[in-house]
């Protein structure tokens, strides 16, 4: 069999065994370079893709392909030859304030307002993502018919409008002649308002339902908005029966998101919700790998797990971090070594702030469930104020350790017997009730995010 149809033959059958997006994440891009003897040699487009194919595919692709030539024993992966389709434009480097890096490679169109930054070939796939992307990859295939809407949601800075705009991007590369809309939630409530103001809601409506796929990113902030919100119920509606795609993020799952009119929240659910995690440790480096090839760099191991084990929970820092060694490769035209990384990295990663206190928590439960802290801390017994209160509770106990009589001080001054129910309460509620165990991860990732 010759080198091509060899590959192809290992394609088809790895393609059955993993998930679209993944196969086309992996996959895309490699070939078969060589064939000597009992080796085979397959060029892959860089040293991440290596990294996945040999460790995670390796022992699939060596099965399929000795089953194809009994000759072949072992497989070695090569980078080089296909080029990951990254701009290859030097990035152009500013140093704004503080010596903070911005990368400006790109524009966002303006028709569409996407920036073509985010793709999916840039967008890093790991177990706590694997879901959203087979999902977003799925819709940017056959947009409108597969799932609609899809609501993606998680934590501030994993991946969810990057995921987003890849949708569009994709779409836009697939079907030229779709209207592609990116808008971000505050714009689209600034367009209702300013449109209402003007008396040009009827062309601002028209406009909206002219779109084949609409993406509305974080939502959430449509919370209380009332006018916003019957207003995109109505597009929603028209959209969705003239079967075009609609594609939602937002922090937290529908279900959470406070003053949100029902009839909204029910179209919200109606499709596939999916959630992003937090990255684990091997995707964390994988990401920071993916990222210094784009920037062209080659950081050390070392410094590169150094990174991945001190950030955990925002992809945004991951980035940031490397852009604070890259800004030092600039300057010294050589990479840092771990005892420089750790120094530049050191009110980043040893940050005081991204720790809990009994302040920060109060301060997070009352912006997420939308209410004032003095709400929290008052005696009200109204459902929407009492449950809120025992999370804090929850949280005080669970995270802090603190003591009872603490608890209730801190709440207004309740007593000890309050905080040692409404822990308890929380903690049998966290058994059965999955919306809780959301929320309060979602509670928990803001506390250590600010
Ligand atoms: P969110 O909208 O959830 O706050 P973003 O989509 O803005 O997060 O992501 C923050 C940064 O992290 C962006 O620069 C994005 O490109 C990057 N990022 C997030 N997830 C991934 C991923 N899976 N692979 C590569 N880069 C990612
Ligand atoms: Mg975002």
């Amino acid at each position: 069999m010759v080198k091509e149809e060899l590959w192809q033959s290992v394609l088809a059958q790895v393609q059955l065994g993993i998930s679209q997006a993944n196969f086309a994440t992996w996959f895309k891009n490699t070939e078969i370079v060589s064939q000597e003897e009992n080796r085979v040699v397959v060029s892959v487009p860089n040293s991440f893709a290596k990294e996945w194919l040999e460790n995670k595919y390796g022992k699939t692709i060596l099965k399929v392909l000795h089953s194809l030539d009994e000759e072949i024993k072992e497989v070695k992966y090569t980078v080089g030859r296909t080029e990951l389709k990254i701009s290859k434009k030097a990035p152009v480097v500013s140093l704004p304030e503080a010596g903070q890096l911005e990368f400006q490679e790109f524009k966002v169109d303006k028709e569409t307002n996407l920036n073509p930054r985010y793709t999916f070939e840039n967008f890093v796939v790991g177990p706590f993502n694997e879901l959203p992307q087979a999902a977003a990859w799925a819709v940017s295939k056959n947009p409108g018919f597969v799932y609609n809407p899809l609501f993606v949601y998680g934590g501030v800075g994993l991946g969810k409008t990057h995921l987003l705009e890849a949708i569009g991007n994709e779409v836009i590369k697939n079907f030229s002649q779709k209207k592609v809309k990116y808008i971000p939630s505050e714009k689209f409530t600034a367009g209702v308002v300013s449109s209402i103001k003007n008396h040009e809601i009827e062309d601002f409506k028209s406009r909206c339902r002219s779109i084949d796929v609409l993406i509305l990113d974080d939502v959430q902030f449509l919370a209380g908005k009332e006018k916003t919100q019957e207003e995109f119920f109505h597009t929603f509606n028209y959209l969705y029966e003239k079967n075009k795609q609609i594609i939602l993020s937002s922090d937290r799952p529908p279900k959470a998101i406070p003053a949100l009119a029902e009839r909204l929240r029910s179209r919200f659910e109606g499709g596939m919700i999916a959630d992003i995690g937090y990255p684990d440790y091997e995707t964390r480096v994988a990401i920071l790998k993916a990222k210094s090839q784009e920037r062209e760099i080659d950081f050390s191991e070392e410094v590169l797990n150094y990174v991945a084990s001190n950030i955990q929970r925002n992809i945004r820092e991951l980035e940031g971090a490397l852009n604070r060694l890259s800004a030092y490769q600039k300057l010294n035209n050589k990479p840092p070594d771990l005892e420089i990384a750790k120094s530049l990295l050191k009110n980043l990663i040893l940050s005081p702030a991204k720790v809990a206190t009994p302040k920060k928590i109060i301060q997070v439960v009352a912006e997420f469930y939308d209410l004032k802290e003095r709400d929290l801390l008052s005696s009200s017994r109204k459902k929407e104020i009492v449950k809120p209160r025992q999370v804090a509770m929850y949280l005080l106990r669970e995270d802090l350790k603190s003591s009872y009589p603490f608890i209730g001080r801190k709440l207004g001054g309740k007593d000890h017997t309050t905080a040692i129910y409404s822990y308890g309460k929380v903690l049998k509620e966290l058994e059965t009730d999955e919306n809780l165990n959301d929320e309060i991860s979602l509670i928990r990732q803001r506390i250590f995010s600010i």
